[in-house]
């Protein structure tokens, strides 16, 4: 393990690399490429991720590394385009199924992870209105999982999240309680004895967390999993299949079993979701395809997560099968339906070459 397995989180956070010349004169990077980047999707590395990136490069250098292809934007590939806000009653809360919503509680992270779905918000101080939300929960009997997210809600202090998982807890409807955080992963000090169990009075509340790399499973990170599975909270994880990343089935075996040992269940790996500022990350969807297709019968089906897609224009996830793959218009979109039924258009292509072709 790492000299920083007892360092105090909010120091980790305190000395994060935020600004392009700190990133700059960590990485012997130059500071004004960096600075266009962060002056519209904002940086923050702490120094535990800081530590791994310049251990083990690009991998990890391009999860957490402002790049310029960021910046490339397509006419069809909108900040939200999966229509979050369209689904918001209220602000902070998506509410896209009927069973269950999404509170994003925080805008903040210990990593700004290059690939956020969610870049539009992340960094800039969005504001989550507790009160209107839930006010909201309590007038909609149908919803019955209650999802935290952000950003990532253990950005949040101990009393903060006790005080909200409580006031969740005093809804009758409300059955169960999900977190969304990858603190495991980019900050596991985060994950103290104190946060556990507290989080331990609010059962049944089940956590998702997110790796994308073998290399980011460390003696700190499993040390993190393990004080939370110990105390009888579940752990998922959601990877994204990620160009210059993790898109080699060999890699994605050892991050799937190396989950397993460290007691998180894979849950999903996600193809990127076409939203503006991830470019960089996306690959053609037959190509991830193919490589999701070399790991399925390769390794312990306990180890392998479906394989989803997220429609734009707000139908929601899908999975998709090696044995089920519609053909693409002439600008390489597909269609696929959602959990309605409904048909939606998704680009199948990492830069589909104009909008969906609607005949
Ligand atoms: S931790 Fe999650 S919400 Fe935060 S930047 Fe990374 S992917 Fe986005």
């Amino acid at each position: 393990m790492s000299s920083f397995l007892h360092t105090k989180w909010q120091h980790l956070l305190r000395d994060s690399a935020e600004t392009p010349e700190s990133i700059a004169a960590a990485l012997n990077l130059d500071a004004g490429k960096l600075q266009k980047v962060t002056d519209r999707y904002p940086a923050r590395i702490n120094p535990y991720y800081m530590n791994l990136v310049k251990k083990y490069g690009k991998p990890l250098f391009r999860q957490a590394v402002p790049c310029e292809e960021e910046l490339e934007d397509l006419p069809w590939l909108f900040p939200d385009g999966l229509c979050e806000e369209k689904q918001s009653p209220v602000r902070g809360v998506f509410h896209r199924y009927p069973d269950r919503v999404i509170l994003a509680v925080s805008s903040e992270c210990a990593l700004f992870c290059r690939h956020c779905m969610r870049k539009r918000d992340v960094g800039k101080k969005k504001f989550f209105d507790r009160e209107a939300a839930l006010a909201y929960l309590e007038n909609h009997e149908e919803i019955k999982d209650v999802i935290l997210s952000g950003g990532d809600p253990f950005m949040l202090s101990d009393d903060c999240l006790h005080e909200l998982l409580s006031a969740l807890r005093r809804i009758p409807h409300v059955e169960t309680l999900r977190i969304h955080t990858r603190m495991p992963c980019t900050l596991p000090q985060r994950i103290t004895p104190e946060l556990v169990s507290m989080l331990r009075c609010h059962a049944p509340l089940f956590i998702n967390t997110h790796f994308n790399h073998p290399y980011e499973i460390t003696g700190e990170s499993a040390f993190a999993c393990g004080l939370l599975v110990d105390a009888g909270i579940p752990v998922g994880c959601q990877s994204v299949l990620l160009r210059g990343v993790n898109d080699n089935s060999q890699i994605l075996k050892d991050l799937f079993r190396g989950l397993l040992r460290i007691r998180v269940k894979p849950y999903y790996l996600h193809h990127p979701d076409p939203v503006a500022g991830i470019l960089p990350f996306r690959m053609d969807l037959a190509e991830g395809l193919g490589i999701y297709s070399k790991i399925l019968g390769h390794i312990s089906g306990m180890a392998v997560p479906p394989y989803m897609v997220d429609l734009p224009g707000g139908g929601g996830k899908t999975a998709l099968s090696r044995n089920c793959f519609p053909e693409a218009d002439a600008n390489g979109w597909i269609r696929l339906k959602n959990f309605e039924e409904k048909q939606y258009f998704y680009p199948a292509l990492a830069r589909p070459l104009g909008p969906a072709i609607l005949s």
